[in-house]
């Protein structure tokens, strides 16, 4: 089958009767690229109603079984990976090549994989004459996960794998911007496993609403802004599901005196510019020494000239446009309030009409106030603003001066000095001399606002389950 014939065969195993749906654009050309399915609150309560049914039997499986499933899920992914992936690049926008559509559709099987040959045993608690007492950990239920635009495939993977392994079943409430990948995923996914074990409703923010709020829902995976999360919160004294929140960031880099920037500019430029700033834990300020501020200005600023933006369907593209209109605007209003304020535009600081309309050039801020809204907001988009400092601990304190946590970056030729900096920062996870690697077994969250809980690993188990105390006769019986 030929690219375009494979995503029309994921297109019409998800699509909507001829007339039905809602049409979603291609991010790039701004041409229809399928319906998504508009479903209702009475369709969201009939699949709940259905996972609910259908998780004591999943859970029976048990955990071998689970895992031999949640493999054959991830074989199915990588066997469609390349249609996924256009599906993905036209609809989120992010070019299939550099850390974009086919990595992040490589990202979900090896996430998937994880998650299936990861265990999560009982921890003895006590152990001696008189009692023998263990924390088991057991499925919670039924988990709704409600994720963004920005990584959609990868990140309902995450919501979605460690809750099958533990034993839940889940109900996905995709982002109204990326329906028909996260969709075409589930479908796939849905070729192995049983009847109703993970469905997926799509439609409007009210059917994220009543995912939350739903009384036969145990636990939330929620990933997007901090403005809903808050949401998710209240509504969750309802119902009490227990939450993971990760949301909003607005993370730092720091850069220490006496670095060598051309070592470290090609690892900055994509902490920043993954997925073309449309990623939660990218860099979105940066902090630079005085003695190299200009060296890692115009290292910065050259890669950004030259990096290839455009359609992500074209082999040679590697940033691609913003996704969508209100974060088109989001960016353009930030940076031209940055220019109004006196910074220093060294390269882009504009849309790029002929790449299409949500196109927006790779943008070096320079010699911009710490106060500047490019600074305090989260832009998420291809605009980095560098500040220029003289005092250490004057970085690390405007690094640390925002409501938010989610990561954070030192940078330094003194990997020692580096690590002695990096817990200064206020974040839940710190990076040396890079900024966003994750990795499946190692715990990923937020402090502050931008959110409460860990995933990946195991902690990422323990965190879609509930947890059960077996006490009993110690070894004297
Ligand atoms: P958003 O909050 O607008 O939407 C996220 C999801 O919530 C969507 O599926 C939406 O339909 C749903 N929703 C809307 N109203 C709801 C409600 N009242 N109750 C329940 N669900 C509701 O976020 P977005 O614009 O899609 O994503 C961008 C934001 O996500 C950015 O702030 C970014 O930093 C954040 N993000 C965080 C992470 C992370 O891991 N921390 C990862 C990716 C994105």
């Amino acid at each position: 089958m030929t690219d375009s014939s494979a995503v029309s065969a994921l297109l019409d195993r998800i699509q909507p009767p001829e007339g039905e749906g809602r049409e979603i654009p291609d991010a790039a050309t701004r041409e229809t690229i399928g319906r998504a399915p508009v479903q209702t609150v009475a369709d969201l309560d009939d699949a709940i109603a259905r996972a609910k049914a259908a998780q004591p039997g999943w859970e029976a499986l048990g955990h071998e079984r689970r895992s031999e499933l949640l493999l054959a899920a991830a074989d199915a992914i990588d066997a469609n990976a390349e249609a996924l992936a256009h599906l993905l690049s036209r609809e989120q926008g992010k070019p299939l090549n550099g850390p974009n559509a086919r990595f992040e559709l490589g990202a979900c099987s090896a996430w998937l994989r994880t998650n299936a040959t990861t265990v999560l045993e009982p921890q003895v608690l006590v152990d001696d004459e008189n009692l023998h007492a263990e924390l088991v950990y057991k499925a919670a239920g039924v988990v709704g996960a409600i994720g963004p635009w920005n990584w959609p495939l990868m990140i309902t993977i995450w919501q979605i794998g460690p809750a099958l392994r533990m034993g839940d079943t889940v109900v996905v409430k995709p982002s109204e911007y990326t329906p028909l990948s996260v969709l075409a995923m589930l479908s796939v996914m849905n070729e192995v496993l049983p009847p109703d074990v993970l469905i997926g409703v799509s439609g409007d923010r009210e059917i994220g609403a009543r995912l939350s709020a739903h009384p036969d829902i145990a636990k939330v995976m929620f990933t997007g802004s901090t403005a809903t999360g808050r949401k998710i919160v209240e509504a969750s004294a309802g119902n009490l599901a227990r939450l993971t929140l990760e949301m909003g960031g607005n993370d730092a880099g720091i850069v220490l005196p006496g670095t060598d920037p051309a070592a470290i500019a090609e690892d900055l430029f994509w902490g920043a510019f993954i997925n073309t700033g449309q990623t939660c834990a990218a860099m979105k300020r940066l902090y630079v020494h005085d003695s190299v501020y200009d060296e890692v200005v115009d290292a910065l600023a050259g890669i950004a000239a030259s990096v290839p933006m455009g359609n992500g369907l074209d082999e040679a593209n590697v940033l691609g446009p913003l996704q969508n209109k209100p974060q088109f605007d989001i960016v353009s209003r930030l940076v031209e309030d940055a220019k109004a304020r006196g910074a220093r535009i060294v390269t882009g600081g504009e849309a790029a009409p002929e790449l299409g309309e949500l196109f927006y050039r790779p943008t070096i801020v320079a010699d911009i106030p710490n106060d500047a809204a490019l600074v305090q907001e989260e832009q998420f988009g291809p605009a980095l603003p560098i500040i220029r400092y003289t005092d250490v601990d004057e970085a690390f304190a405007q690094a640390n001066a925002v409501d938010v946590g989610l990561g954070a970056s030192v940078w330094s030729s003194d990997p020692e000095a580096a690590r002695d900096a990096a817990t200064r920062m206020q974040s839940g996870t710190v990076w040396i001399n890079s900024h966003g690697g994750l990795h499946p077994m190692v715990p990923f969250g937020g402090v502050k606002s931008s959110g409460y809980g860990l995933e990946f690993g195991v902690e990422g188990l323990k965190s879609v389950s509930v947890t059960q105390v077996v006490s009993g006769p110690g070894r004297k019986g």
